[in-house]
């Protein structure tokens, strides 16, 4: 990694891709408190054009972006005569994300985030990483992206910017665990019947964090955690094996770094993104945020258990999937967004969520289509195949992509 030039005088110039989402609300409201630190390059949203051009308004970026074009006049003309441009589609994303910038906030949702966090790396600049779904879908590529731009990768992820902040890059052969800590879900002490009822509006209340629907989802099957390994992998090279995860339902505690002389070190903090983020924001320094503070004796007690494998499947797929490698970790991701919209569309229950992206991975698999992504293209089109495949499941149209068996010679 590259240690960026940082000057107390000169304001970061930002940009925040997903802009309207629960990460980049938050991100912007610590920018709001901070204006003399930064000035705002471009903000970025699917489809919310009044949200998008109400924060244009406020934080003056150069260019604002909608990536559904059917909300460009909409965006357009709420910002008509403000000197602010206005782009729509992929193609503006990926514009955007060219624009040069010291630091670029990732925080779209899924793998539609992949292509200009891609094009942000270019510039060689801090990419504070929300958006896990990037190293999912497309780990290996996307880090010798990172190695051969010389760009900055700075975790926001609550667990990974806390092993961030206690893991030692020079002394990785004395790191003996890593600990992701996971809240459990809102689902946690559900046994398995009442599980196989759960609804989407029970789903989506989360304990401990207010996040977007779709990482809610993730949360309430674990899938979330089997994402974080997975980004934790490619984040902090220790190796799968020395990757563990430990329920931990105050979610106080974000992760923890084990070393080999019996030292365990730990971040903690309230349960607010906003100071991960802010950790990102404000690297190599730090700022002020107005999260509330710690108090471990008004909490009393900080409780952990191990994850049940036997109600929260997914964990067991993702690390099933890093261990297969090859294109198992994209198509598993293409999966996984593909069965948690289809959950939120009330169109499968919620144990259907692990059991449809695990047989769209053994398909993929039986029908050798699990090859390792080299490159953006193949990435794409893997997880093109996985988002059929799992759609074509979904609809009990299984056998639709199979391929033919090849003639006998
Ligand atoms: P969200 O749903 O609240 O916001 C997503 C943002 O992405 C919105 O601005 C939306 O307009 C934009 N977006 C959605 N689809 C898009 C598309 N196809 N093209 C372009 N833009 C699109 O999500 P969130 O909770 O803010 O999460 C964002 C990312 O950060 C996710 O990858 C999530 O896993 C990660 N993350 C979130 C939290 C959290 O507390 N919310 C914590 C850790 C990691
Ligand atoms: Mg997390």
């Amino acid at each position: 990694m590259v240690i960026a030039e940082t000057s107390a005088a000169a304001p970061r110039r930002i940009s925040v891709f997903g802009a309207t989402g629960s990460i980049g609300v938050s991100t912007l409201d610590l920018i709001a408190r901070n204006r003399d630190r930064f000035d705002v390059v471009a903000l970025t949203a699917h489809s919310s054009a009044a949200q998008l051009a109400e924060q244009a308004l406020e934080f003056r970026p150069e260019v604002a972006v909608i990536a559904d074009d059917g909300a460009y006049l909409e965006l357009k003309s709420a910002l008509a005569g403000s000197g602010i441009e206005v782009a729509a589609g992929k193609a503006g994303l990926v514009e955007a994300a060219r624009r040069p910038a010291d630091w670029v906030m990732a925080s779209i949702v899924g793998a539609a985030g992949l292509e200009p966090a891609l094009a942000a790396l270019q510039q060689g600049t801090i990419l504070g990483l929300a958006n896990k779904e990037c190293l999912v879908s497309a780990g290996d590529f996307f880090m010798s992206e990172v190695a051969r731009t010389g760009a900055t990768l700075i975790p926001v992820d609550s667990e990974h910017s806390a092993i961030f902040q206690v893991f030692d890059p020079d002394r990785i052969a004395n790191v003996a665990r890593i600990v992701l800590t996971a809240s459990g879900g809102p689902f946690r002490d559900w046994s398995l019947d009442r599980l196989a009822a759960a609804t989407r509006a029970e789903a989506l209340q989360h304990p401990n964090w207010e996040m977007g629907a779709k990482i809610t989802i993730d949360s309430a099957t674990m899938m979330n955690k089997g994402l974080e390994l997975i980004e934790a992998h490619y984040l902090f090279p220790v190796g799968e094996e020395r990757i563990d995860i430990l329920v931990h339902p105050q979610s106080i505690i974000h992760s923890v770094v084990e070393y080999d002389d019996g030292s365990v070190l730990a971040q903690m903090g309230m349960p607010d993104m906003r100071t991960p983020i802010a950790y990102a924001l404000a690297w190599p320094e730090r700022m002020k945020t107005p999260v509330e503070r710690l108090d471990l004796a008004e909490i009393g007690q900080l409780t952990f258990e191990s994850p049940d494998s036997e109600r929260f499947p997914a964990l067991a797929i993702a690390r099933e999937a890093l261990k297969t490698g090859r294109g198992a970790p994209t198509v598993m991701n293409a999966a996984n967004e593909v069965a948690v919209a289809a959950f939120l569309a009330d169109r499968i229950g919620y144990l259907d969520i692990a059991r449809f992206v695990e047989q769209t991975i053994d398909q993929a698999d039986r029908t050798g289509e699990l090859c390792r992504p080299g490159s953006l293209e193949d990435v794409l089109s893997l997880d093109a195949a996985g988002r059929e495949l799992c759609s074509a499941l979904i609809s009990g149209r299984p056998e639709s992509r199979q391929r033919r068996a090849p003639a006998a010679l």
